[in-house]
C-alpha cells in the first residue's frame, strides 16, 4: 500500500522514464490537479496534446476528452486513468438519434458542442465550445437552419446572442442542470457584494441573468480570466466544484464561493492518484479513434479552431 508522497514519487518517474504528460481538467480532485503538468478545460487541454512533445498523454477527466486528444493528435498514446469515466451530457444524443434529426431537418448545418463521443463529431459541420458557442453559430450563413446539440442551455445562450433560428438538442449535464434560478439567488444573498460567473451548461433562465448585475456567462477558462482581470475580491461560481480549488490556487488573494457544494460530478472524480499510477505503468487505458472516424470528426473541429 503506498501513501500519496510515495505514488507522487512513482508517478514523477514514470514520467520521466516514458516522455508522458500528465494533463487535467479543473474538475478533477486537488491532487490530481496538483500532479498536472497542464490544467484547463477539454479544448485547453487537447490543444496541449497536440503540442506536447511527448509520447504518451494521460488525460485526467472523461472519456470523450481523451478521444477529442486522440483525434488531434493521433499519433500520441492517449491514456485515460479509469475506462469509466463518461459524461451523463456526451450520453444524451447518440449516433442514430443524430442521424434521424438531420432526416428530418434536410440541409441544416450541426453545430456540435466538444462535449459529445467521436461519432457524433463526424456527422457535425463545425464545433463548438461553451466560450465560442455563440461565434461558432454566428459565422454560419445568415438563411441556413441551425441544429445545436447536445446541450440545451449552451443552445439556448448562444441563439439568444445571436438571434439565429436554431434547433435544440434538449441534452443536459446531470451537474450543471440542477444549478437553477433558485439555487443562484440563494448564493447572491449570502454574497451581495460577489460577482457571478456561471458556466453556460447551468439551467438558469434568461430572465434572471437579464434582472440581476454582475452576472457573466463564462467557459472554465473564461472564469480564470475573469477572476484576473477583475478588481473584485469575492466570486460566486457556478459550475463543478473542482473549479474553486483551481481558481483559489491561482487566486490565493481572492474568494471564491461555490454556488453549491452538490456541484460534483463523479466521473471527474473517478481520477486518483492510485490510478494515474496504474495508467502509467500498465499503459491503461488507451483511447484510440479510429483513423477513418478521426479523420471526419477532425474536420468539425478544424472548423471551430479556424474561427475562434
Ligand atoms: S460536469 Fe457534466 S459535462 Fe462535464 S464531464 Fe461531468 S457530466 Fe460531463
Amino acid at each position: 500500500m503506498y501513501s500519496n508522497q510515495d505514488l507522487i514519487n512513482k508517478i514523477k518517474d514514470l514520467k520521466k522514464k516514458k516522455n508522458a504528460v500528465i494533463l487535467a481538467h479543473y474538475y478533477t480532485n486537488p491532487e490530481i490537479q496538483d500532479i498536472a503538468d497542464f490544467l484547463g478545460d477539454s479544448l485547453g487541454l487537447s490543444r496541449q496534446a497536440a503540442k506536447t512533445k511527448a509520447d504518451i498523454i494521460v488525460f485526467c477527466g472523461v472519456n470523450f476528452m481523451a478521444e477529442t486528444a486522440s483525434i488531434i493528435s493521433p499519433d500520441k498514446k492517449v491514456l485515460i486513468p479509469d475506462i469509466n469515466a463518461s459524461c451523463s451530457l456526451a450520453k444524451s444524443i447518440n449516433l442514430a438519434q443524430l442521424k434521424q434529426w438531420k432526416k428530418e431537418n434536410p440541409g441544416s448545418v450541426v453545430v456540435t458542442y466538444v462535449n459529445t463521443f467521436a461519432d457524433i463529431k463526424a456527422e457535425s459541420d463545425y464545433c463548438c465550445t461553451s466560450a465560442n458557442a455563440a461565434k461558432i453559430v454566428g459565422s454560419i450563413d445568415k438563411d441556413k437552419k441551425i441544429l445545436f446539440l447536445p446541450d440545451k442551455n449552451l443552445g439556448k445562450f448562444a441563439k439568444l446572442k445571436t438571434n439565429r433560428n436554431i434547433k435544440i438538442w434538449q441534452g443536459t449535464c446531470h451537474v450543471h442542470v440542477e444549478i437553477d434560478d433558485a439555487i443562484v439567488n440563494k448564493a447572491i444573498l449570502k454574497h451581495p457584494e460577489a460577482d457571478i460567473l456561471i458556466h453556460p451548461e447551468c439551467n438558469v433562465s434568461i430572465d434572471f441573468i437579464k434582472n440581476h448585475k454582475n452576472i457573466f456567462l463564462y467557459s472554465t477558462a473564461g472564469m480564470i480570466k475573469h477572476a484576473e482581470q477583475s478588481s473584485k475580491k469575492d466570486f460566486i461560481i457556478a459550475t463543478e466544484t473542482g473549479m474553486i480549488y483551481a481558481l483559489k490556487k491561482r487566486f490565493p488573494c481572492k474568494n471564491f464561493y461555490a454556488v453549491s457544494e452538490n456541484a460534483i460530478c463523479e466521473y471527474m472524480k473517478y481520477n486518483n492518484l492510485k490510478k494515474v499510477y496504474n495508467s502509467l505503468k500498465n499503459e491503461e487505458y488507451e483511447v484510440k479513434v479510429e483513423n477513418s472516424l478521426a479523420q471526419k470528426a477532425s474536420k468539425p473541429i478544424e472548423k471551430m479552431l479556424k474561427i475562434s
